[in-house]
């Protein structure tokens, strides 16, 4: 069976085609600057040359139909007919307290989207329009919503709960939510797997580092905490956001700089993290590069960086009394040896050893933990849309 995965941003959308009985990925591609001048399509088949397409998308429903055209073309294609296509598997954001599970699409689904704007205003909107894109390009077709607040669903009260009145949570749902729920999903799922750990009580940490970083904890495979909150603004120090941090800065810069409460979250978001500390990069790649050429506050952000992360397993070791398993995930944690292995030396009091042969690979599914290491830690590269066609296919089928 053939499933479109779709990932529609505000002015982007992001495919894969993926055969599920293989789970190859038989095209994938990119539709850039959607309602904006210079819009352009890139489109890469498997086993053919990439194609690129410029022309105008004033619409996500433009761009589907150009995805579906790309899809089908006699020279670039992969399918013959849009009929091939079985299901289409959307990520979406938000879906409040509402689902804990993916769905099919209806108007209830829909609107259960549509209402949580406000909690995701930047993703729901682009989301539901990638869903109505589709609906219009592809009438009766099953599409599947795939929410990444799904997973943090099953956290306790004493978890998710901020301890500030409680009619804000009644009033808004202002809670912890937790975002990357479907790659915490996919890899705490892997990592019972790849380890053989038991299904049911297993303690599993996954950290999922890129330029979004996030951290999970799950016993039995479900989610007891995660780090990013009502938006994905806390939790971890990542490449542009500033993780937590004392709500009070906001006033203090408020005032100070003469902001708007917009402006400054705009702040934490864009410009802090490991960019904000460095001055540099919010790539990894850059700032281990400034660091080695003796930038000092490129050093003070990879450590910073890589302290947070320690603090927060820690803190999940204790919520959790144990863990068996630790995984990496994410362009980071699955490329970067360096920051992976300082990591791991924070937690000698795990009895974690690591090897620091496997270690120094990077991309692959391992250990990088020696055998006799108390708790296993391994690297599971993350796949989210071959996640959402997983789920798409378990409904539809
Ligand atoms: P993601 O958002 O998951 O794509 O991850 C992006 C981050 O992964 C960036 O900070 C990159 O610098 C980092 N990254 C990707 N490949 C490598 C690598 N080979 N070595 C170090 N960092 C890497």
């Amino acid at each position: 069976m053939k499933v479109l995965v779709i990932n529609a941003g505000s002015s982007s959308l992001k495919y894969q085609l993926i055969e599920t009985d293989t789970e190859e990925v038989l095209a994938k591609g990119l539709c850039e600057r959607i309602g904006l001048e210079g819009s352009k399509l890139t489109h890469s088949p498997e086993n053919k040359d990439d194609y690129v397409k410029e022309q105008e998308m004033p619409t996500h429903t433009t761009a589907v139909q150009l995805v579906l055209e790309a899809l089908v073309d006699p020279e670039h294609g992969v399918i013959e007919h849009i009929d091939e296509i079985s299901a289409v598997g959307h990520r979406v954001l938000h879906a409040g307290q509402v689902y804990s599970d993916s769905v099919i699409v209806n108007d209830d689904v829909k609107k259960v989207v549509k209402d949580c704007f406000p909690l995701g205003p930047l993703h729901n909107p682009a989301n539901l329009i990638g869903i109505e894109a589709c609906e219009e390009a592809m009438p009766g077709k099953p599409q599947v919503a795939v929410f990444d607040t799904a997973f943090g669903q099953s956290m306790q009260p004493k978890a998710y709960m901020y301890a500030i009145p409680y009619k804000f949570y009644e009033k808004y749902g202002i809670r912890k939510y937790g975002f990357h729920g479907t790659s915490h999903k996919f890899v705490s799922g892997r990592t019972i797997e790849f380890a053989d750990l038991d299904k049911s009580s297993c303690k599993v940490i996954v950290c999922h580092l890129g330029n979004g970083a996030s951290i999970s904890a799950s016993i039995g495979g479900k989610c007891v905490d995660t780090s990013m909150g009502l938006t994905p603004l806390e939790g971890l120090i990542m490449g542009t956001r500033s993780g937590d941090i004392d709500a009070a800065v906001v006033q203090f810069l408020a005032n100070n700089e003469n902001l708007s409460v917009e402006e400054v979250l705009n702040i934490l978001n864009k410009e802090s993290g490991v960019l904000g500390i460095s001055g540099v990069s919010s790539d990894f790649r850059d700032l281990s590069a400034a660091a080695e050429d003796g930038n000092e506050r490129a050093q003070v952000a990879l450590d910073a960086f890589i302290y947070r992360v320690a603090k927060y397993i820690g803190s999940y070791v204790a919520a959790m009394n144990g863990v068996d398993a630790i995984a990496f995930t994410g362009g980071i944690g699955e490329n970067d040896c360096a920051t992976r292995g300082k990591i791991c030396e924070y937690l000698g009091y795990l009895g974690v050893n690591i090897d620091p042969e496997n270690n120094s690979k990077r991309g692959e599914e391992m250990y990088i933990s020696t055998p006799d290491s108390k708790v296993k830690v391994m690297v599971i590269p993350t796949n989210e849309e071959l996640a959402i066609a997983r789920e798409t296919l378990a409904l539809v089928k």
